[in-house]
């Protein structure tokens, strides 16, 4: 399916590895120009340029941390006129009410609740003016089905999912589209390092932690970024202009539901 965007620019976050490097692949393969971000510049310059060498899309690195000012400010200054942007970060640590603090909810509020809503009031103005934009953030499962220690995301998120619902039908009639994709468990270096948490406390060996949890889901394995980044490229299509404020869940059918 041709979806639309070839020759569009876009924004997206956290995208070396993992999920956001999933989203960045199925958007280039679509046509579309991209700023990439992660801190590490190595990872993401091989990325960029697996990237242009696949696609020959235009691929523009900016390696800063996206949750400080002065980082977004960066990513924001290499493409002033985004009409796509995927919003992503890193995930906060696992752990029980009882290890927050104060400093420890600032962090996760800060990385995955204000810096997607800050760049989006950045973008906002310039896809309201050229009528068409395109905002997808990378959300979690747990805002539909809260997991236990995440509670710093469970929470985050949340705020972040108030925020596009209301927002989202605000800016509809300008063209702007605003959506969250909800993975659930992913094949990444964040799902290995919660397998590996999962490998401690149970007492088992990592193979163990990933066989269990993959054994649990419907699907018998974990999600492909790849399949993921393609829902994503989706979600930021020309196809998907009647697509307001939803909260797109990818969870191999965790979430036990007779409706969504
Ligand atoms: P991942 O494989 O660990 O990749 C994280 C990517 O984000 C890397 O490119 C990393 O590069 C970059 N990054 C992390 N913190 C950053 C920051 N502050 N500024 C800029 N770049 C940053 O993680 P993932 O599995 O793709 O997860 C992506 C998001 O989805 C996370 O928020 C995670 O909690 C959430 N999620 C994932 C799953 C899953 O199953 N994988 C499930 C639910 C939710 P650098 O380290 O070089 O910065």
């Amino acid at each position: 399916m041709d979806l639309g965007i070839k020759g569009r620019k876009a924004i997206v976050c956290a995208s070396s590895k993992g999920l956001g490097r999933g989203c960045a692949i199925k958007l280039a393969e679509a046509g579309v120009d991209l700023t990439l971000n992660a801190r590490s510049a190595g990872p993401l310059e091989e990325t960029a340029q697996y990237i242009r060498d696949t696609f020959g899309v235009n691929v523009q690195t900016v390696a800063v941390d996206i949750t400080t000012e002065e980082g977004r400010n960066k990513v924001l200054a290499a493409c002033p006129d985004a009409d796509i942007l995927v919003n992503n970060a890193g995930g906060p640590p696992p752990g029980v009410w009882s290890d927050w603090g104060q400093a420890e909810w600032q962090a996760a509020i800060q990385s995955n609740m204000l810096t997607p809503i800050l760049l989006a009031t950045a973008i906002l103005p310039g896809m309201i003016s050229r009528k068409w934009g395109r905002i997808v953030n990378i959300t979690s499962g747990s805002v539909k089905s809260p997991i236990a220690q995440l509670g710093l995301s469970n929470a985050a998120r949340a705020g972040l999912t108030g925020f596009v619902a209301g927002t989202a039908r605000q800016v509809a009639k300008d063209g702007v589209v605003m959506n969250n994709l909800l993975p659930g468990q992913h094949d990444t270096d964040r799902i290995g390092a919660l397998m590996g948490n999962r490998a401690k406390t149970e007492n088992i060996t990592l193979d163990e932690a990933r066989a269990r949890a993959q054994a649990a889901l419907p699907t018998g394995k974990f999600g492909d970024p790849l399949d993921f980044g393609a829902t994503c490229a989706f979600m930021c299509s020309e196809h998907a202009s009647f697509m307001i404020g939803q909260n797109v869940l990818l969870d191999g059918g965790a979430f036990n539901s007779t409706m969504g």
